[in-house]
């Protein structure tokens, strides 16, 4: 008997109360267009909507924020989720358990107390679920490694509608594809991973006038080359909008943006930044002891939903001629952030558990981003120019996370995984979603289908 979704009451046609809720998340510039979207309650939800798209042959995309590019639901099936949002901390065991609809804001939260952090990203806002299993680089990579590397279990509603409990013991190659592989190999409805330390952090933003570029990112590069692994970076050049929600010193003002954290003490964190503070005087500085509570304010990414066009790339090195090209593309009139974060570290080494993120070695990560602004829609010509200019450098390598196209257009996973993993992240296609229902922002295709989604 074929599945029916009819007793689901959160599923919505266009059209209807709840539709556009349940399509429209961060991103608005590819809003997803499903047939049907359901807002799944709990995971029987979700593993029904599955099922019923299975069989009919119908497309199938999955959404929490909309943070990351939501692809595949057009005149298909949209699974919604958000309602999947539980968190409970064990601070003895130093774990958590979240549901797959869950954000970041919760679990910091919930870690709080304890003096507990999880590895979470730049902004708090972005689904756990994805970001964790497209890799996950937290500003806490450098010292503990990447937020895939601290999965102990993921429970994954995989294509045939089944629910899998994913464990190194359970099943080792699905559980090393769930964690890097992304949205490929199946929805997943909880995660559980380990908590680090996050009590005596300290960093935030150090802003200062754009002009200083040269001087800084040379400053960068010698700060980076002999950084401990306490110690993440990054840079971010950008003009801000004359508006309300930007800080008055900032507003209209084109700014180098120095984000910091250090695990340590004050102390150390000051000599070892007192190069980069030695540059220029700050517009703006909250560098300081960081509670768990404040993570999202060391980059302060927006959080007010808009369309966005982004692209990203990794450079294997520090490069003085691949510098010159981000001078090149900065300055007050350019309509993108451009972003420079410091990788290596712990990032750089092998996880305890072997998974399957790709370009753990890169140096640097190279991201843009606009937002609708005065020259948007130059925006993405400019920014694929941009990373163009880099490909002597990058090899059009990047980070699954990082990987989109400023265009919207589509992604060769070869860009994203070293061959090898690529092979091994295709045989775990072949064997559970051989017919390719699960197609995130990053597809693999099974082996009988590659070239499909490339
Ligand atoms: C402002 C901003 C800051 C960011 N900072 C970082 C950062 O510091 N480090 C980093 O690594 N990344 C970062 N990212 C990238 C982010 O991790 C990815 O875009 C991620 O895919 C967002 O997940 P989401 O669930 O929030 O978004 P969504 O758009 O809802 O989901 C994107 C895709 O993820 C998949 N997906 C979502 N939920 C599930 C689920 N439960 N099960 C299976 N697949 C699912 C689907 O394929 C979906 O289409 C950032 C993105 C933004 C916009």
């Amino acid at each position: 008997m074929s599945t029916t979704i009819d007793s689901i009451p959160t599923t919505f046609e266009p059209g209807t109360p709840g539709y556009e809720a349940a399509r429209a998340g961060f991103d608005l510039s590819a809003i997803p267009a499903p047939e049907l979207a359901v807002s799944a309650r709990d995971e029987a939800d979700v593993a029904a909507a599955v099922r019923f798209a299975a069989e009919r042959g119908m497309p199938l995309g999955v959404r929490t924020t909309g943070h990351g590019p939501v692809r595949g639901a057009d005149g298909g099936v949209l699974v919604d989720t958000r309602a999947l949002s539980w968190v409970t901390v064990d601070p003895t065991g130093r774990t958590a358990v979240v549901g797959g609809g869950a954000t970041w804001t919760p679990v910091l939260a919930a870690c709080a107390p304890s003096g507990l952090i999880p590895l979470c990203g730049s902004s708090p806002d972005v689904g756990v679920a994805s970001y964790t299993m497209g890799g996950g680089l937290s500003p806490l990579g450098r010292l503990h490694g990447w937020a895939a590397d601290m999965v102990r279990r993921v429970r994954l509603v995989t294509a045939d509608g089944e629910v899998r409990d994913v464990t190194a013991d359970s099943d080792p190659e699905l559980f090393a594809a769930v964690r890097g592989g992304g949205g490929n190999l199946g929805i997943a409805t909880e995660l559980e991973f380990d908590l680090v330390p996050g009590d005596a952090m300290y960093g935030g933003g150090l802003f200062q006038p754009g002009e200083c570029a040269p001087e800084l990112l040379a400053t960068f590069g010698r700060v980076t080359a002999s950084a401990p692994d306490a110690l993440s970076l990054s840079v971010a050049f950008v003009t801000f909008p004359d508006l309300d929600v930007v800080p008055a010193p900032l507003r209209g003002r084109y700014v180098a943006h120095l984000r910091v954290t250090f695990v340590g003490a004050p102390a150390e964190a000051e000599r070892l930044i007192a190069p980069l503070r030695a540059v220029a005087t700050p517009i703006l500085d909250s560098v300081r002891p960081l509670p768990v509570l404040e993570f999202g304010t060391i980059h302060g990414d927006p959080a007010r939903p808009q369309p966005v066009s982004s692209g990203g790339t990794v450079l294997p090195a520090w490069d003085d001629a691949a510098i010159e090209v981000l001078l090149g593309d900065i300055g007050p009139a350019t309509p993108h952030m451009l972003e420079l974060r410091h990788l290596g570290g712990a990032l750089a080494r092998p996880a305890a558990v072997q998974d399957c993120v790709g370009h753990r070695d890169a140096a640097f990560n190279v991201f843009t981003s606009a937002y609708p602004g005065p020259a948007f829609a130059d925006a993405a010509r400019l920014q694929t120019a941009f990373h163009q200019r880099l490909l002597p450098w990058s090899g059009g390598r990047s980070l699954f996370n990082f990987t989109s196209r400023p265009d919207g257009g589509p992604i060769d996973p070869r860009a994203v995984f070293e061959p090898a993993t690529l092979a091994r992240l295709q045989q775990v296609k072949a064997a559970v979603d051989p017919q390719g229902l699960f197609r995130p922002g990053v597809a693999i295709a099974a082996p009988a289908l590659a070239g499909v989604s490339a």
